[in-house]
């Protein structure tokens, strides 16, 4: 089960469902709550990682 109180990295967003994969492969079905990038929260070492490697 996704964790959500941690952030994760929007990959690929389905245009039929509109849910979106992240970098560690959990599938969301609420992509602003994954783009929240004013908080406190932590970030899912995967997804932060994928982050920083793609810039
Ligand atoms: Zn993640």
């Amino acid at each position: 089960m996704p964790d959500d109180n941690l952030i994760h990295l929007e990959v690929k967003r389905s245009w039929w469902d509109g849910s979106s994969k992240t970098a560690c492969g959990l599938h969301v079905k609420r992509p602003e709550a994954v783009w929240t990038w004013f908080t406190s929260r932590t970030w899912c070492p995967t997804c932060k990682a994928a982050d920083q490697a793609g810039k």
